[in-house]
């Protein structure tokens, strides 16, 4: 019998790996020097060569190169700039040199963290990492982390040990027997919980609207007097870090609350948990540490590469029975096998990225990162005060939301800022009132930057 031998696969073998990735360099060399020049979002005769994708798949191979080229002439003008410094859309952080140069080399290892006995290295800057930011963030010695793409996911393996937990401490195992023949518990979140919540809540069996919302402050923290009276059936989940307005709960008065009563606290710290890595806004998250579970974003805040996410669980059993897995071929190790902390299996090795921002910055450089990028926030809003603009928020963080004379002229302005180019920032409703919403999350931004943003946002305001 004569073995099939791929004709396609010799020619992609024969080829030379490092000369397409010195090309591959060359166009990331060529973006960083193009950068400034663009338009933070592509205008649209960039966009319309996202058509020029649109083939159908050709029967013959391409090579890495051409590729390479065919993406970067059509793809980088298209690419939302978003690692320079005039990007405040969404919550949306650069790459920090550390990171990114190691996700190149890590690239090229292509390693599958799942398990210790498939990549030693990635188990163990996992492990080092997930020790480093418990110490970070004071959080107690007993916690374990799982690394996952984002605080979404890191939400949802919060929530379903949290469920998990409650389900217990009423003599049911929901892990094992499903949500069918569960007893009723009690999830309670505040009305300004963010959207990823709600998806979990729903993924997990809870349901979307099985829950008690519980009414906020104007800065959208929950007000702990209005929650009704908690229990060991109680699911909890608190915010670090508004998506609108940046503000904390009352993690100290509402735990304490919590734990006396044996219930179970989440907190969404995607954004805000890094307050507690900073001297001076570590108020904002004081008792923040006794709750059970926290979600953490790298790539918002801490400016890590996407999609790096990190669940925190106080009680390592419990968050390795929600995501057990078992399989005779699997090889268990005294070692951190990441797979058993997360939903997947197969991961890329995102811990890596982690520990290597954390290395690249230093204890001090997370500290001097969070506090600049609130400084930077206040600094921005200030200038749009005293063009006329309202600011609807306390900035106790790194959002800042501003409102101008109507609903219908924020809208209009907000049209001519994402279409001027020079800066970029997204919308929100804030109560009856439509929103301009500014989010400072990249290192690279500089005073000089909100200098000529805010200059350009008054004058588009004056030319409404
Ligand atoms: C961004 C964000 C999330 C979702 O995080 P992803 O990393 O995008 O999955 C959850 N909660 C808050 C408060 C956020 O800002």
């Amino acid at each position: 019998m004569k073995y099939f031998e791929s004709p396609i696969l010799n020619k992609i073998r024969e080829s030379d790996t490092k000369e397409a990735l010195s090309y591959a360099k060359d166009a990331a060399f060529d973006y960083i020097d193009d950068i400034d020049k663009r338009a933070i979002f592509p205008e649209n005769e960039a966009l319309l060569n996202l058509a020029k994708f649109d083939t159908p798949l050709s029967l013959s191979p391409s090579t890495a190169k051409e590729v390479l080229e065919m993406l970067h002439k059509y793809g980088s003008p298209t690419s939302v700039v978003t690692t320079g410094g005039r990007y405040f859309g969404f919550v949306t952080g650069g790459i920090l040199p550390s990171a990114l140069t190691i996700k190149w080399l890590t690239d090229v290892w292509d390693q599958n963290s799942a398990l210790f006995a498939m990549s030693p290295i990635a188990s163990t800057l996992e492990t080092i990492a997930e020790k480093w930011m418990i110490d970070l963030l004071s959080l107690p010695n007993s916690c374990v982390a799982g690394f996952v793409s984002g605080s979404s996911t890191a939400t949802l393996v919060g929530l379903t040990a949290g469920r998990n937990k409650i389900y217990r401490n009423l003599g049911y195992d929901a892990a094992k027997d499903g949500l069918v023949n569960a007893p009723k518990i009690k999830v309670m979140l505040g009305a300004d919980a963010h959207a990823t919540v709600y998806k979990a809540l729903s993924i997990i069996g809870i349901g979307k609207e099985n829950v008690i919302k519980i009414p906020v402050d104007s800065e959208g923290r929950i007000i702990p007097e209005k929650m009704p009276p908690i229990s060991k059936d109680t699911l909890i989940i608190l915010q670090a870090g508004s998506v609108n307005s940046g503000a904390f709960d009352c993690f100290d008065i509402i735990c304490k609350k919590a734990n006396e009563a044996g219930a179970y606290v989440h907190v969404d710290g995607a954004i805000g948990m890094w307050a507690a890595a900073c001297k001076e806004l570590s108020y904002l998250v004081k008792g923040i540490e006794l709750a059970d579970s926290w979600s953490i974003d790298g790539h918002k805040t801490l400016n890590t590469p996407y999609d790096n996410g990190v669940v925190i669980c106080k009680d390592k059993e419990l968050l390795m029975s929600a995501m057990s897995a078992t399989g005779s071929y699997l090889i268990k190790s005294e070692n951190k096998d990441g797979m058993f902390y997360t939903p997947e299996m197969s991961r890329r090795a995102r811990g890596i990225e982690m520990w290597a921002t954390l290395k690249g910055l230093g204890k001090d450089g997370v500290d001097e990162l969070v506090l600049e990028l609130h400084h930077k926030a206040r600094y921005f809003a200030n200038l749009l005060k005293e063009g006329g603009f309202d600011v609807l928020n306390d900035v106790v963080f790194n959002q800042v939301m501003v409102y101008y004379k109507s609903n219908e002229t924020t809208l209009a302005l907000l049209e001519k800022i994402q279409k001027g180019g020079v800066c970029w920032m997204s919308g929100t409703t804030w109560g009856e009132k439509n929103v301009i919403r500014i989010s400072v999350s990249s290192y690279k931004t500089t005073y000089k930057d909100i200098d000529i943003s805010a200059k350009h946002i008054l004058e588009l305001a004056k030319m409404l």
